[in-house]
């Protein structure tokens, strides 16, 4: 291990074991974008303020989410003498009295528990493993997410932080790529192409300077996994990087995040700031003679930029536009040089690799796709939170064991797998696996882990009217396929919607779907997705809405409400049924 980096480690675990010791009580609230929406600033001002006044010896800071999103903010107590650690659920400011009068009395607080972290469970407090959410999670990428504070990179450090970095620096660039190889992780951003063959590419390039680019354009619907990771430990992402450096020669790089996470963008310059404190980046890292600098790009809030030629364009400073492929970006991308884009959960694999090894890193799963997944789950759940879970497990579990089952008392509809141009598969399908092939065979795609569930107050014109709808307002416009055609797609099913449906949609549609296919980039040829995969399975519906002029969920306000059409409906949705 190189000295310098040793150092840093040995400083910060000792830094960590002494705050462990302190004999305070330490309190941490989860502080990322959900638990913020839920007031978890104002609970934290609270604990502190509380905490000052009853004059209690406690440390209260902040971590990043659990993935227990529905019951944010969430507030881990640990006790003085660190023998007994409970996280607890809900502490909206109006509950900050009750947790600290149950600190101040030495008690827990178990109405508000969710489960016991540390020590023992109580009779009425049950351990956190044996919690239905967290039973069969492997959580490896979110080890850190509950425990440390993401703004604080000695903590990230005094949990094996830098570790898998350190061996790299002691590899050679063709045995990074090999034990990446190895270890079978691939693209996490749907794609699943091996992750060290694009090193590969970017390494044996013949131009420089060569550039890394981390796609954090998370911008489906839905899918907040990268969210989770960016705003809850950003400094594994930085890893990530630094390795994918080594192995591949690059000089730069540049952390991508969409507009809409200020938070995670506030996070991770933080973080960059703190790691080129340390020397961790910069010139002469370490001290090994190697450098490379890495640049934190708020995007301006387009879509079709997730895409990595149109986010390539949109960091060149021009508009932010698919580029036509080829060149691939390997060969010519930021500023016509050679150029490696990842997925966010791709690059924070990879120091989880260098530092257990590929051959732990892919037991864990014993399907194709080798590691685990994070997956965020939303919709007409009752629980909406993130999970990581290894690849394998069937739609049904993400719905029944970590989403709580549904909301309201209607039978499930439908899924769709990974954001809008993912398309929508019906309730038949929810035992199908989650690995990437059996969405592939259907022509549609896993996506980057946002799955959202809908039960059958939802109508299949309207969701894909959404669908298309936002497919429409993402369109950069270059091709008239796509800008055209989405257009089309919307005008037929506002149309179908208000009662205008016409025998030669459906037809229609399927000329669509033909023609989409030839756009430049993903989001055109896969726009259309959701008509096509749910013409298969809901044809039945769109005929209703054409020819009997009923939407049986009750949502297109110019037909007859149907049978699943809630209660509040029109009384004419008993004859209409
Ligand atoms: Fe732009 Fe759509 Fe063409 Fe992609 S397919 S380049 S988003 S117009």
């Amino acid at each position: 291990m190189n000295a310098r980096l040793q150092k840093l480690i040995d400083t910060a675990k000792a830094a960590w074991n002494a705050e462990q010791a302190s004999g305070r009580v330490r309190v941490r609230v989860t502080l990322d974008t959900s638990s913020i929406a839920r007031g978890a600033e104002e609970t934290l001002a609270r604990l502190r303020e509380a905490a000052a006044s009853r004059k209690i010896d406690a440390d209260v800071g902040i971590t990043g989410s659990w993935g227990f999103c529905w019951m944010e903010p969430c507030v881990t107590v640990r006790s003085a003498a660190g023998t007994h650690a409970v996280l607890y659920g809900n502490i909206t400011p109006d509950r900050v009295d009750d947790l600290i009068a149950a600190i101040a009395a030495g008690r827990d607080l178990p109405e508000l528990a969710i489960g016991v972290i540390e020590g023992n469970a109580t009779p009425e407090i049950p351990l956190l493993e044996d919690h239905p959410f967290m039973k069969g999670q492997v959580r490896r990428l979110m080890a850190n997410l509950g425990r440390t504070d993401p703004e604080n990179i000695d903590h990230y450090l005094a949990h094996g932080g830098y570790e898998g970095f350190g061996k790299a620096l002691e590899m050679e660039p063709e045995a990074i790529i090999k034990e990446v190889l190895d270890s079978g992780l691939g693209g996490r951003g749907g794609g699943g192409f091996p992750t060290g063959r694009k090193w590969d590419f970017l390494r044996n390039a013949t131009a420089s300077p060569r550039y890394l680019v981390c796609n954090a354009d998370e911008g489906d619907p839905g899918a907040w996994v990268n969210r989770i990771l960016l705003e809850g430990d950003p400094h594994l992402v930085i890893e990530g990087m630094l390795i994918a450096a080594l192995a591949s020669h690059a000089d730069e790089g540049y952390i991508y995040i969409r507009y809409e996470y200020p938070l995670a963008f506030e996070r991770m310059q933080k973080a960059v700031a703190q790691a080129y404190e340390r020397g961790l980046l910069g010139k002469d890292i370490l001290g090994t003679g190697k450098n490379f600098d890495l640049i934190v790009f708020l995007g301006a809030g387009s879509y079709v930029c997730g895409e990595e030629t149109g986010l390539i364009n949109s960091i060149d400073s021009y508009r932010g536009m698919p580029r036509i492929k080829p060149p691939f970006p390997a060969q010519a991308g930021l500023w016509n040089k050679p150029t490696n884009v990842n997925n966010v959960e791709s690059y924070a694999n990879a120091p989880l690799i260098l530092r257990h090894g590929a051959r732990w890193w892919s037991s864990v799963s014993d399907v194709k796709e080798k590691g685990t997944k994070m997956f965020t789950f939303s919709g007409h759940v009752k629980q909406a939170g993130c999970i990581e879970i290894p690849f394998g497990p069937k739609v049904r579990t993400l719905l029944e064991q970590y989403a709580g089952g549904l909301s309201g008392d209607l039978p499930l509809k439908g899924f769709q797998p990974g954001g809008p141009l993912s398309g929508v598969l019906p309730a038949s399908d929810i035992d199908l696996p989650l690995t990437l092939d059996p969405y592939r065979e259907r022509g549609m795609f896993l996506g980057s882990g946002g799955v959202v569930f809908f039960d059958q107050s939802a109508c299949i014109v309207d969701l894909c009217l959404f669908f298309l709808g936002f497919c429409e307002d993402e369109s950069c416009g270059r091709c008239t396929t796509c800008h055209g055609g989405t257009q089309r797609a919307v005008e037929i099913l506002r149309r179908i919607q208000a009662g205008g449906g016409r025998d030669a949609d459906l037809e229609n549609f399927e000329r669509l779907i033909g023609t989409l296919v030839w756009s430049n980039c993903l989001h055109g040829q896969f726009a259309m997705t959701s008509i096509k995969t749910s013409l298969k399975t809901f044809r039945d519906e769109y005929e209703e809405h054409i020819v009997d002029k009923v939407c049986r969920a009750g949502v297109c306000k110019g037909l007859m409400p149907g049978r699943w059409a809630r209660k509040t409906a029109a009384p004419v949705a008993a004859a209409a049924d």
